[in-house]
């Protein structure tokens, strides 16, 4: 066989938080590895999810061969519907992994034409002149897996995300001894998630937060909310064993929350003690002092279910006086106003809020912390180092843990950032060419309307679709909108145009008046509730989108 070069082609996550993804080639084939997402900010109005540009990998369509996954979190398998719109390649990942994947696909209508592969961690799969091993890590998620890529040129280790966690809530422990194996025999390079690696010491085990809920459970005298990642599979398990010590039935509330701890437990990953489930019509019959509700939305996202408690406008729960808020979760950064909003309608309410760091935590990391990096990099002593995941700050902290690695057969540490390349070859290794990425923002969800890179986002969305300003004045003593919402149009269709607004006027009047005060003092919630109804209606009407910028005055 002809001697080629090995390219590690980072497409997202070196450099940036979220929509990690990275592309490996060996001559003719290319496999990637995760597909991630990243939440948009604030700045990016309209705008629903954020997916790394997949360019590289369309110019290259013919030799690109699989997505192999790593775990199930949103920044790595958030963007798998988009790719696969495109390029239906085959997809390999963990049985949980699979299932998330597949309720996304199944969102799009694309699960039909999909090509799932269910692999175990220990099953070598072989895929061109790559041969993957599936190595089962510990990490927040459960069926996560680091990948050992053996290529002609050596192998490849890419850890995925991970913690070395010693006392699982499963007990399936991270399987350092096959990382060891693969270690002795010779690493060429390691990739590594950096994602923590300014966090001295070790991560806490999944297992630190009991004392924390014991103490919670043992005071509260109402009900307890608790809000976790719906992806939290081992949080969870936790809270309904302590549930079910405390004699407390459990009620799980949003729709992420629901359809994740159903599919856990259809998988077998998730035990639900006996009689313990409320369904969510029934919460509020049960004795306040009986009742745990876990709850989705530890973001703050303003129509997730948490977010519509915390004013009052949920349809199956409520939280009054006396009742106890949990965060369970880590604040990620840029969601921090929407949260801190959220949590101050919860202590308006009467409840007593817990949320941030506390010892015992209520929120462990499931990122590994310098020690536990330094432990896989000493167990794998690569030829080459690569840190991954996280942005330039994490990944320079976690190339200086793998300096006293010097003397132990490391040549060199490669700081990359998405879009750079590593290229090696019998000689070495070196970066290589750029090759183009970005970001894909994608309004709605839907596929079909997909509105570019962000600098032409705007322009295009506009030229095609047009925009809307909704304008709502609220008076600034009674809180109460006035009169009927304006609506201001730009390049909006013209047949029937004037009647279409009129009636998109009294849907915004419908979502304001369905709203409770509290809602209506919180600018965050209106603009999202009026953006969701309207788009919801003109899509109906019209299918079309607009870009929606709601606009609220105080008058
Ligand atoms: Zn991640
Ligand atoms: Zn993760």
């Amino acid at each position: 066989m002809a001697e080629h070069k090995l390219q590690i082609i980072p497409l997202g996550g070196l450099g940036e938080f979220g929509m990690n993804s990275l592309a490996l080639r060996y001559g003719d084939d290319i496999i990637l590895i995760d597909a991630g997402m990243m939440f948009p900010d604030e700045e990016l109005l309209g705008v629903d999810i954020v997916t790394p540009d997949f360019a590289y990998l369309e110019e290259h369509r013919e030799h690109f061969r699989a997505l192999i996954l790593t775990h199930g979190h949103e920044d790595h398998i958030g963007a798998v519907p988009f790719l696969l719109s495109q390029m239906n390649v085959p997809v390999y990942g963990t049985e949980f992994t699979l299932a998330l994947v597949g309720r996304r696909l199944q969102e799009h209508d694309l699960l039909a034409q999909a090509r799932l592969n269910q692999v175990r961690p220990g099953e070598q799969l072989e895929i061109g002149p790559f041969r993957i091993e599936f190595i089962h890590v510990t990490h927040s998620i459960v069926n996560a897996v680091a990948l050992a890529i053996t290529t002609p040129l050596g192998v490849v280790i890419h850890t995925g995300d991970f913690k070395v966690d010693p006392t699982p809530t499963d007990s399936v422990l991270f399987d350092l001894h096959t990382l060891a194996d693969y270690g002795k025999r010779g690493v060429l390079l390691l990739l590594s998630d950096s994602t923590n690696s300014d966090r001295p010491g070790y991560t806490e085990s999944e297992r630190a937060i009991r004392p924390r809920f014991e103490d919670i459970l043992n005071r509260a005298q109402r009900r307890v909310v608790v809000s976790c990642f719906s992806s939290s599979v081992h949080r969870m398990q936790q809270i309904l064993d302590l549930a079910a010590e405390f004699g407390r039935k459990v009620a799980f509330v949003g729709r992420s929350m629901t359809s994740t701890s159903e599919i856990a437990h259809a998988h077998g990953l998730l035990d639900i003690p006996d009689g313990i489930l409320v369904r969510p019509q029934d919460i509020m019959d049960v004795p306040p002092a009986k009742l745990l509700a876990v709850v989705s939305g530890s973001q703050g996202e303003p129509m997730s279910a948490l977010c519509r408690v915390s004013v009052d406008n949920h349809k199956n729960l409520s939280v009054e006086r006396g009742d106890t808020v949990v965060l369970s979760s880590r604040i990620i950064p840029g969601n921090e106003k929407a949260i801190y909003r959220m949590l101050n309608h919860f202590a308006r309410r009467g409840a007593d809020v817990l949320y941030g760091s506390l010892n015992p935590p209520l929120h462990v990391s499931g990122h590994a912390s310098a020690e536990e990096l330094r432990l896989v990099l000493n167990l794998a002593r690569p030829k080459y180092f690569m840190p991954i995941h996280g942005e330039y700050r994490q990944l320079t902290k976690h190339a200086q843990l793998a300096e006293h690695l010097s003397r132990q057969g490391l040549d060199e540490i490669f700081l990359l950032e998405s879009g750079e390349t590593l290229e090696l070859d019998r000689a070495g290794a070196r970066k290589g060419a750029r090759v183009p990425v970005g970001r894909v923002c994608i309004d709605s969800g839907a596929l079909d309307d997909i509105v570019g890179d962000l600098v032409i986002r705007d322009r295009r969305h506009l030229s095609e679709e047009g925009f809307l300003l909704p304008i709502i004045a609220i008076d600034k003593h009674s809180g109460k909108a006035e009169g009927l919402p304006e609506i201001v149009s730009r390049g909006f269709i013209s047949e029937g145009g004037s009647e279409l607004l009129e009636e998109a006027r009294h849907v915004v009047a419908r979502t304001i008046a369905s709203s409770t005060a509290e809602e209506l003092t919180d600018w965050g919630v209106m603009k999202e509730k009026i953006r969701v109804d309207l788009r919801r209606f003109l899509v109906k009407q019209t299918s079309r989108h607009p870009l929606i910028l709601p606009v609220i005055l105080e008058v």
